[in-house]
């Protein structure tokens, strides 16, 4: 599998179609947190389906390293599409750490 240049979603080796389908790129939202003093001119920049995806991909991207908003820090987020002046989604942003429990049998002795 090769990866978009554009957007790094997965493709097949002809660079185009996934599975079968032409690959479009979803669109690109710039994110921000103003409850940081964070603005416009601070907001990453998601390729993502729709403004909701943009705010958890902003998530994603925050709780890397340091894990607090999955920890119970929620965090009210501004999304706009990229290139546009004024937010058209506020979210209160939040998460949860889950624990996960694996298994390996073992021979009956
Ligand atoms: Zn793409």
């Amino acid at each position: 599998m090769n990866d978009c240049l554009t957007c790094g979603a997965m493709l097949a080796p002809d660079k185009r179609t996934f599975f079968g389908f032409v690959h479009v790129c979803p669109p690109s939202w710039t994110v921000w947190c103003p409850e940081e003093g964070g603005t416009l001119a601070d907001g990453r920049n998601f390729r993502a389906t729709d403004s909701e995806e943009a705010a958890k991909a902003w998530a994603e991207r925050q709780d890397q390293g340091e894990v607090s908003i999955a920890a119970g820090n929620n965090c009210i987020v501004h999304v706009c599409p990229s290139g546009a002046e004024e937010p058209v989604s506020i979210y209160d942003v939040s998460g949860e750490i889950r624990t996960e429990y694996y298994y390996k049998a073992r021979s009956i002795a």
